[in-house]
């Protein structure tokens, strides 16, 4: 058996200090000057989908976390296919439900929904709901602009609470605006109706009652 022994680690230069041209490189590499490069990275404001508050992030960012609730926060567009598995989708980016896709007991917190296919479920949206397609809806509605689509049946189960309305196909349920519901031609609205301002336009209808929010106090 030969015999082990370690080697004696030699230090070849038993100074602690560096040459002056290496220690100069190294600080310039290390030291950051907050004058000379200051960058401004373009942002954009974004409202929190879990605390509701506003925040600054990075405009290209694909997600971010809240600074007030520390959220994470999806900011990518989302695609739901027929047969898609997913049922909660949480982004501030849009939201596409396919053509062909029937989906129900969906959870969608967005900025904009498009339904091009059926879905069922509920639906949060900070921007627009447009529904493309025929479709029943179980759950609650939050949007700041509902558009029903000409020839599009829609039914509401629990109504929808919106910023304002635009009807060109038909919607059977309960409608609650805080802005104006607008009837257009070939537009039904059947159900009750809450909004300071109703349009039917000729050749629209309205089959309910139209309440005031003056009239509830
Ligand atoms: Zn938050």
């Amino acid at each position: 058996m030969p015999e082990y022994k370690t080697e004696p680690f030699i230090v070849p230069s038993i100074s602690g200090l560096l040459p002056v041209s290496e220690r100069n490189r190294r600080v310039a590499l290390t030291s950051y000057d907050a004058r000379e490069r200051k960058v401004q990275v373009p942002t954009r404001e974004v409202v929190c989908y879990e605390c509701g508050r506003r925040s600054h992030v990075p405009a290209a960012a694909l997600s971010a976390n809240c600074i007030h609730c520390h959220a994470h926060l999806n900011m990518t567009d989302v695609e739901l296919k027929p047969g898609s598995r997913r049922l909660t989708v949480r982004t501030l980016g849009n939201v596409t439900v396919l053509a062909d896709a029937v989906l129900s007991h969906l959870s969608i917190v967005c900025r904009n929904l498009n339904l091009e296919g059926r879905a069922s479920g509920s639906f949060r949206c900070s921007g627009s709901l447009i529904v493309a397609c025929n479709t029943r809806v179980e759950g609650s509605i939050e949007a700041a602009d509902l558009v029903v689509n000409k020839g599009v049946n829609l039914i509401l189960s629990q109504g929808a609470c919106v910023q304002n309305a635009t009807i060109h196909g038909r919607v059977t349920g309960r409608v609650s605006a805080k802005g104006s519901v607008h009837i257009l031609r070939g537009g039904e609205l059947c159900g009750d109706c809450t909004a300071s301002n109703v349009q039917v336009e000729q050749g629209g209808a309205h089959l309910g009652n139209w309440i005031r929010p003056n009239d509830i106090g």
